[in-house]
């Protein structure tokens, strides 16, 4: 990052690169380019980016960068951005009047070329802690020229992740004080903006041919087809945090905290991780709006805002503050020495990556999670845990676990490649923001999981046929589909 980063304001954001000559003066059009936080409502980037033009009476203009591959996306995961982009697109002029432009390409060239382009003077960015952004922005800091100001807002945490701590975290015990503390100034109702003073002159020459586009990248993607129950866009999402018919806070909440970890109940999740991931909706909405039942549900409240809030900003602190987020070198001393200890201890079965992905292992319990994650898109979280830490079990060493536990997240999940991921594999199978417990083959002193523990906790046979009603239904009505 560059070395001039700056505290700013209240910490929503910060300078990344100030202009050179007068640091604060924004003389020409303001670009917020959006890439973690796709949504028009309740996102502080898009609000500081029209507050900033609106005081230098100045157009402001959205840009969204298409990578040709970002962490080997595919249908599922880019058809689900790219509908929901096109309804930010419409949204965004129709409510603001901002254009939105869409590049195809490396974001290092296509962002400063348009910068130049349109003479901007001020770039507003979203925050991601991810190693791949973060080589991106450095380099179009180094790209934009003297004249531009970098400007990088994090809308996806509650506290920004800069505020919220300023090392790498423990666990959740040493965070959750922290972000408690600061949750008064924070957690507060968004400011409501209207269209930008000045307006932008639209280039016909950026408008977008969105059914082809999207034609295109799901042809491309089709080794991991879209899902149907997942409806992309900020409508939608707000429908499953409140709608009246099947809404999360409105119908759901009540079970949140009794059966939220049993694989057969998995509507008493809230299935807003889709929606988080993209950036359709901001967590902070949904906490305000589920501190609004506090009083009549108090435990489920309380359960939610915990994940929603510390297990979800606790993983932003692990991979922004640890480089190696995503192997081996990324645990802890004493999770690293206990796996290298254990990493030629004899293990039942061995799987290939190929054996993991088909689901031909000797356990059905992990067969039908990988295929409700295969097929349905959303495996279940509590069955994560245990489908992560079998992958430790039938692999040859934690490095090899990890890189297939990660390969097929990203791959499969509708809200991979997201930093919950990375951590939530490093939590199952490097101990990371876990405790040691009491040593045994394979596992060393990592937490165990096994099949036993499952048939104690839920009806395992009951989720297995779940998981084949699931999967028949989909290729049925994917037959039907083709047959039309
Ligand atoms: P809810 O229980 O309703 O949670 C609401 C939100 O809280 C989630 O959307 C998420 O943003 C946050 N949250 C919940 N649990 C956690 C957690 N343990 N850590 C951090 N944040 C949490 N989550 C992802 O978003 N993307 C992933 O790729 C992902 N991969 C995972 C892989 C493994 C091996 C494990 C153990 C966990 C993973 N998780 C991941 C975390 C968690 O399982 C999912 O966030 C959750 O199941 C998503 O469903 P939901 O939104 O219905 O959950």
């Amino acid at each position: 990052m560059a070395s001039s980063i700056q505290a700013v304001g209240s910490g929503r954001f910060r300078v990344l690169k100030p202009a050179a000559g007068a640091p604060s003066a924004v003389t020409g059009p303001v670009v917020y380019w959006m890439f973690r936080d796709q949504r028009v409502r309740d996102n502080w980037a898009l609000i500081h980016a029209v507050d900033q033009a609106n005081k230098a009476n100045v157009p402001v203009a959205v840009a969204f960068n298409l990578f040709d591959q970002f962490l080997g996306a595919k249908a599922r995961q880019l058809g689900f951005m790219l509908r929901g982009l096109e309804k930010l697109a419409h949204y965004l002029q129709d409510s603001l009047s901002v254009p939105f432009f869409l590049f195809q390409g490396e974001a290092i060239d296509t962002i400063p070329n348009f910068l130049r382009e349109c003479g901007a003077s001020l770039l507003v960015i979203d925050f991601s802690p991810l190693r791949e952004v973060r080589r991106w922005k450095e380099r179009i800091c180094e790209r934009v020229g003297d004249s531009v100001t970098v400007h990088e807002v994090d809308a996806h945490n509650v506290v920004p992740v800069w505020v919220a701590s300023n090392k790498l975290e423990y666990g959740a015990r040493t965070i959750r004080a922290k972000i408690t503390k600061l949750l008064p100034e924070y957690l507060v109702e968004f400011p409501i903006i209207g269209p930008p003073k000045n307006k932008w002159a639209v280039n016909p020459k950026h408008s977008v041919d969105w059914g082809q586009l999207i034609a295109d990248v799901v042809r491309k993607g089709a080794e991991v087809p879209e899902l149907e129950w997942c409806e992309p866009g900020e409508d939608a999402a707000m429908e499953v945090l409140m709608g009246s018919k099947n809404g999360f806070l409105t119908t759901r909440l009540k079970s949140y905290a009794t059966d939220r970890n049993n694989p057969l109940k998995p509507k008493a999740l809230s299935g807003l991780s889709p929606y988080l991931h993209f950036g359709q909706i901001s967590a902070q909405r949904c906490c305000l709006q589920a501190r609004q039942i506090q009083k009549s549900h108090p435990k489920a409240v309380e359960t939610f805002l915990e994940e929603l809030i510390v297990r979800r900003e606790l993983a932003d602190n692990f991979c922004y503050y640890q480089p190696q987020y995503d192997s081996l070198q990324g645990a802890w001393e004493w999770a690293r020495k206990t796996l290298m200890e254990h990493s030629n201890d004899k293990r039942e079965h061995i799987y290939t990556r190929e054996q993991l992905e088909k689901a031909q292992t000797a356990d059905p319990l992990w067969n039908a999670s990988q295929l409700e994650m295969v097929h349905y898109g959303k495996m279940h979280g509590f069955m994560r845990m245990y489908w992560a830490k079998k992958i430790l079990e039938w692999t040859s060493g934690p490095e090899e676990a990890l890189a297939t536990a990660i390969y097929l997240n990203d791959k499969y999940e509708i809200d991979g490649r997201d930093p919950n991921g990375y951590v939530g594999c490093m939590w199952s199978i490097c101990g990371v923001h876990d405790q040691g417990w009491r040593e045994r083959p394979v596992f060393g002193k990592i937490r165990y999981m096994n099949y036993a523990g499952c048939k104690r906790k839920f009806d395992v046979d009951g989720y297995i046929a779940y998981v084949k009603r699931l999967v028949g239904g989909t290729k049925k009505r994917k037959a039907e589909a083709i047959a039309e």
